[in-house]
C-alpha cells in the first residue's frame, strides 16, 4: 500500500461543512465594501522576493522567519509566497499607473503564507481581507477605514471587539524617539531576552511589541513616543480621535502598538477580542505613507488595513442561518426509466427558475431516496414514477412540515413552489 499523502502543516482544507460559512462571509464582505466604494484587485500569489524585503523590512518577524521563499529552478528567480497584500497590491497600483486616474479606494481577499508555529488561529496558510486607501492624505480617510471595520462587526453580529490606535508620528520623530528608547533599554540589558537585545541594535521599537512577560513589565515606564511626536502628526491624531468621536467609535489609545511592519507611519490600529486567547487581533492596520515611494513610485500617501478570516469566522455564531441559505430547495426522487429521463426535465426546469435542485442519483427505492431527500435539508421532495412521468406530473412532498402530498403538472411546480407556506396550500 502507499503511503499516504497529507497535508502540508498548518495549512487546512475548508471542507463543504464549512464552506458556507466562508461563502456567507465573502458576500457580506462584498456588499459591505461596495457600500463604501471600494473596488477589488486581484494580484498573483507569488512575487519577487525583494519587494516584501523592501516593504515590510529586513528586521521584523515577517522577512526574517516567516517567509516562504525559493529560487525558480527554471530561470533562477527569486520567488516569495506573498505573506501580507498590501505590498502586492502597491506593487500592482505603481506598475499600472492606477494614481494617475486619482485616488483608489481597492480590496482584496485571499490566502497568505507565513512559516510561523501552527496553533489555534495561527496557520501557514491563512486567509485576508485587506482594504487599501491610496493617495489620501487623511485623518478623514483613516476614520473612514475604522468605521468601515466597525460596520462590519455589526454584519456579522461580532461583539466584544475593541478598537485601539496609536500613532507612530512621522520618521524623523522616530528617530528621536528610537534614541530615547535604547537609551532607556540599555539600563535593563541584562534582562532583556535574545530577541530584544538583538533588536535594540537592528529595531528597537519592535520590542515594545513583545508578548515576553518580563519584558512588558520593563516597558511598562518605558518613554512614549508621543512625546516625541511632530506637531503635524500629532494634528492628524488629535482630528482622527474627533472623527471618531463624531462617529460613536470608542477607543483606547495604546501607546505600545507598533505593528509587525516596517511601512507604518501616523495612524496605527488594532482591533482586539479578548475571546481568542493569544490570538485576539482580528484586524490590523494603520498609515504607511513611504511605501509607495520605497518601492519605487511617485510618492502618495495611503491607509490600509488587513483581518484574519479565519480568526473572523471563529467569532461568528450564525452557523445555522447559512446552513439554511445553501439547502436545496428540492430534491428528485425518481424510480424507472420513463421516471428518470422525466426526472432530468424536471430538475432543470425548476433550476430555470430559479430555484436549487439536487437530483438524486444512484438509483434504490423510494424509500431510501426520500431518506436522502430529507437528510439533504431541503423544503421539497418532487417524487416521479412512471406513472407521474407519463402524465407529465410530479409528486410534492414537504419536508419540513405536515402538508399533504400533491400531484400536479411539472409545469405549475415553480409557482407552487414559491408560494407554498406553512399550512398547505
Ligand atoms: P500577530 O500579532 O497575531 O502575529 P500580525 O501583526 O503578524 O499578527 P498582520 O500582519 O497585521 O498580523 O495581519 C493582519 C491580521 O491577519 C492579523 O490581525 C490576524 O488576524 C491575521 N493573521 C496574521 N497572521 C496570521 C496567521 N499566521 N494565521 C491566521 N491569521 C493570521
Ligand atoms: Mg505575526
Amino acid at each position: 500500500m502507499p503511503e499516504t499523502i497529507r497535508a502540508v502543516r498548518g495549512m487546512n482544507d475548508i471542507l463543504p461543512d464549512e464552506s458556507g460559512l466562508w461563502d456567507f462571509f465573502d458576500d457580506t464582505i462584498r456588499s459591505w465594501l461596495s457600500a463604501y466604494g471600494y473596488r477589488s484587485i486581484r494580484t498573483p500569489i507569488v512575487e519577487q522576493t525583494d519587494l516584501f524585503v523592501r516593504s515590510i523590512g529586513e528586521v521584523t518577524d515577517i522577512v526574517e522567519k516567516e517567509m516562504y521563499s525559493f529560487v525558480d529552478q527554471l530561470n533562477g528567480e527569486r520567488l516569495t509566497l506573498r505573506p501580507e497584500g498590501t505590498a502586492s497590491c502597491v506593487r500592482a497600483v505603481i506598475e499600472h499607473n492606477l494614481l494617475y486616474a486619482g485616488p483608489q479606494r481597492l480590496y482584496y481577499s485571499g490566502p497568505m503564507f507565513r512559516h510561523e508555529r501552527p496553533q489555534k488561529g495561527r496557520y501557514r496558510q491563512f486567509h485576508q481581507v485587506g482594504v487599501e486607501a491610496l493617495g489620501f492624505t487623511g485623518p478623514d480617510i483613516d476614520a473612514e477605514l475604522i468605521v468601515m471595520c466597525a460596520r462590519l462587526w455589526r454584519l456579522l453580529g461580532i461583539e466584544d471587539v475593541r478598537l485601539e490606535i496609536s500613532t507612530l508620528g512621522s520618521s524623523e520623530s522616530r528617530a528621536v524617539y528610537r534614541t530615547r528608547l535604547i537609551n532607556y533599554l540599555e539600563q535593563f540589558y541584562d534582562a532583556l531576552d535574545e530577541d530584544a537585545r538583538r533588536r535594540l541594535k537592528t529595531n528597537p521599537l519592535r520590542i515594545l511589541d513583545s508578548k515576553n512577560p518580563a519584558l512588558r513589565e520593563i516597558l511598562q515606564n518605558a518613554p512614549h513616543l508621543f512625546d516625541d511626536l511632530d506637531e503635524e502628526s500629532h494634528a492628524h491624531f488629535a482630528a482622527l480621535q474627533q472623527l471618531l468621536h463624531d462617529q460613536g467609535i470608542e477607543f483606547e489609545i495604546n501607546h505600545r502598538l507598533v505593528r509587525g511592519l516596517d511601512y507604518y507611519n501616523r495612524t496605527v490600529f488594532e482591533w482586539v477580542t479578548d475571546k481568542l486567547g493569544a490570538q485576539g487581533t482580528i484586524c490590523a492596520g494603520g498609515r504607511y505613507d513611504g511605501l509607495i515611494a520605497q518601492i519605487g513610485g511617485k510618492p502618495a500617501p495611503a491607509c490600509g488595513f488587513a483581518m484574519g478570516i479565519e480568526r473572523i469566522l471563529s467569532l461568528i455564531s450564525q452557523i445555522d442561518e447559512v446552513k439554511e441559505n445553501i439547502a436545496p430547495d428540492v430534491y428528485v426522487v425518481h424510480q424507472g426509466s420513463v421516471a428518470s429521463r422525466f426526472a432530468w426535465k424536471v430538475a432543470e426546469f425548476l433550476r430555470d427558475n430559479g430555484l436549487k435542485v439536487i437530483l438524486h442519483s444512484g438509483g434504490g427505492k423510494f424509500k431510501s431516496q426520500m431518506k436522502k431527500a430529507d437528510a439533504s435539508g431541503a423544503r421539497f421532495a418532487a417524487v416521479i414514477g412512471d406513472d407521474e412521468a407519463t402524465a407529465e406530473q410530479v409528486s410534492i412532498k414537504s419536508l419540513r412540515t405536515t402538508a399533504e402530498q400533491v400531484r400536479i403538472n411539472f409545469t405549475e411546480m415553480a409557482v407552487f413552489l414559491k408560494t407554498f407556506n406553512e399550512d398547505g396550500r
